[in-house]
């Protein structure tokens, strides 16, 4: 057992940096016999199709790999404890934990052991024998090996839940500066086949009842922000394709944690989280606010506003399109209001049909009001100041999050 605590804390550790599925890292000690405590012992949380939240034991299977990308704490030419898990060994964990009731799935990546092909298989032989051994009905998300080969990513498929192809670096120049020996049709390939087969299986379904499942929770993958020189325009770009040609769940970002000097990577004080953040904002702008990628950032603008959230840049930088007309604008400039949710646009526009909205509407309607008030029209709300500039206004609203008492007046 104690070989085998040895290689969780190692493997736990290790699969920390993959972003592609959410974790939330946590170390608190049970003090006077209280309930429970969290170790760093790899549970993570994650989001299922359904929206449920689920706890998932998040491992390596080994943190062993023949590649040497500059940006990953398990290339062969970094110095650490090295481990690799056998098959039986994760499979044993995953049924302890989850009778156990500390997981309700498992998390599942890999370094590369000898091929990609190898380290897939037995990637694979731990999902079918949870599934078919153990007739295990937890949620499944495993790494898809660049480079693996179509059976075994059909295979992958049928006994998990979500597989991740992680593309890492935005740009394949890129790529070949960090990871020589890596490429993007490694990558591509299997995201390609991963989409095909959903398609095929989705359909299937329609006309044969038994037709299997094939990823329920479709893919996901993981982007590196900061390792590389891409821009965020680069970066919201590839993700807006991989979600319109791949139709892929999520991608994930991952600010760059600076590992150990490797002079092919930048050598950064700390992760670039602001960035990670506002890229995330940004993400979700894409997926429920119908947001273009060349709204967000440009050739003009390629990257995002740290200072204030992706939202308010837009207002700011696109005047003429404000202040918006509450009882009259279309759905889709509703949505484009900073401190204006998806929910509180539909409420605003089915409400609006039986009477005139004002202000008090607007917040019963949980409209963040504070930045929402800058950019509105409707009864009760603030006159505009004729000089007030852009630049005064953003001035306010970064003002706003940090001396809020100190505010001074915008409306007089
Ligand atoms: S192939 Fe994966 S595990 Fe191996 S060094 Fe590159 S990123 Fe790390």
């Amino acid at each position: 057992m104690g070989n085998i605590l040895e290689k969780l804390t190692i493997l736990s550790d290790a699969a920390k940096y993959d972003a592609s599925c959410s974790s939330s890292g946590s170390k608190r000690a049970n003090h006077n016999k209280g309930l429970g405590d969290a170790t760093g012992m790899g549970i993570c949380h994650s989001y299922t199709e359904d929206g449920r939240c689920v706890s998932l034991l998040k491992i390596l299977l080994t943190n062993h790999c023949i590649y040497d990308c500059a940006y990953c704490v398990s290339r062969r030419s970094n110095d650490v404890k090295r481990a690799g898990f056998t098959v039986e060994e994760v499979v044993d964990l995953t049924i302890n934990f989850y009778r156990r009731n500390y997981i309700e799935g498992l998390f599942l990546s890999s370094g590369i052991f000898k091929s990609a092909d190898n380290t897939m298989e037995r990637l694979v032989r731990v999902a079918k024998t949870l599934r078919t051994t153990h007739n295990f009905n937890g949620y499944i998300h495993l790494k898809a090996i660049p480079g693996a080969s179509p059976e075994l990513l059909h295979e992958a498929g049928l006994y998990a839940d979500r597989l991740s192809v992680n593309i890492e670096i935005p740009s394949e120049m890129n790529l070949k500066k960090v990871a020589p020996e890596k490429n993007y049709t490694d990558i591509i390939t299997p995201m390609n086949y991963l989409t095909e087969e959903k398609f095929r299986y989705t359909d299937d379904k329609k006309h044969f009842k038994k037709t299997p499942l094939f990823l329920p929770a479709g893919q996901s993958t993981q982007l590196i922000v900061g390792a590389t020189s891409e821009n965020d325009h680069q970066i919201l770009q590839l993700a807006d394709n991989l979600y319109n040609t791949q139709k892929l769940k999520r991608v994930y970002y991952s600010g760059y944690v600076p590992i150990k000097t490797d002079n092919r990577v930048p050598l950064l004080s700390a992760p670039p989280l602001i960035r990670e953040n506002r890229i995330y904002q940004a993400d979700w702008l894409l997926r429920f606010y119908k947001f273009g990628v060349g709204d967000i950032v440009n050739d003009q603008y390629p990257n995002l506003d740290l200072e204030v959230d992706p939202k308010v840049s837009y207002a700011l930088r696109n005047p003429h399109l404000f202040p918006v007309d509450i009882n009259h604008a279309d759905y889709e400039m509703i949505l484009r209001i900073p401190g204006v949710g998806v929910k509180s646009a539909q409420k605003i526009v089915s409400s609006r049909i039986h009477q005139r909205l004002h202000m008090d509407h607007l917040q019963q309607m949980g409209v963040a009001l504070k930045r929402a008030r800058y950019f509105i029209q409707c009864p009760g709300a603030p006159v505009q100041r004729k000089d007030l500039q852009m630049h005064d206004l953003r001035q306010l609203l970064i003002a706003d999050k940090t001396v809020q008492k100190t505010q001074m007046s915008l409306f007089g």
